[in-house]
C-alpha cells in the first residue's frame, strides 16, 4: 500500500478510479473525459447483460443508446486488468466461443440493453473504497474489514 501524500497539484484522477465485481453487477467509477468534476457510475449486471451508466447525479449518459458507451467499454477494459478476461466472462455469464483476450471481446459478446441501476449505491461504495485509500499505512488488521471474507464477491 502506498501512502498517500498531500496533493500538489490537482489530482489526476485515473481512468477507471474503481472497479468490482460485486452485487451481481460488474460496477464501477469511470472519469468523464472532457470534465474532471464529472464522473461516470457504469454496470453491467451478470446473465441479463443489462447496461447501465450515468452520472454520480444520476444523469443518464448521453453515449448509451442500445449499444454500451465509451464508458462501459473503459469499465471492461479495466476489469479485464484486474481479474482477466476469462474471470470477467465466467462473472457475467458471456458466453466464449473462440479467443477472448481483451475487453473488446467482452463487449463485443454482451446482449444486454440499457437497464436502470442503482448508481447510487455504487459510488457511496467508491466513495467508501476511496476512504480506505486514504487511512495511515499499517500493517495491522482492519476491524472493519474483517466482516468481508476474503475475495468472497466472486464466485
Ligand atoms: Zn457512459
Amino acid at each position: 500500500m502506498a501512502r498517500v501524500l498531500p496533493a500538489v497539484q490537482p489530482r489526476k484522477l485515473a481512468k477507471v478510479p474503481f472497479v468490482e465485481l460485486a452485487d451481481g453487477r460488474l460496477q464501477g467509477v469511470v472519469s468523464s473525459g472532457s470534465d474532471i468534476e464529472r464522473v461516470y457510475v457504469s454496470s453491467i449486471a451478470a446473465g441479463s447483460h443489462g447496461l447501465n451508466c450515468s452520472t454520480n447525479n444520476n444523469r443518464p449518459c448521453g453515449g448509451l443508446r442500445g449499444s454500451p458507451c465509451k464508458h462501459l467499454q473503459a469499465l471492461v477494459d479495466e476489469a479485464v486488468l484486474q481479474y482477466g478476461a476469462d474471470r470477467v466472462a465466467r462473472y457475467l455469464r458471456i458466453e466464449v466461443d473462440g479467443e477472448l483476450s481483451s475487453g473488446a471481446d467482452l463487449v463485443a459478446r454482451l446482449r444486454g440493453r440499457p437497464e436502470s441501476s442503482p448508481a447510487a449505491v455504487v459510488f457511496s461504495r467508491f466513495l467508501r473504497h476511496l476512504a480506505y485509500l486514504e487511512l495511515p499505512e499499517t500493517t495491522e488488521p482492519i476491524p472493519e474489514l474483517h466482516w468481508f471474507p476474503a475475495m468472497g464477491a466472486v464466485r
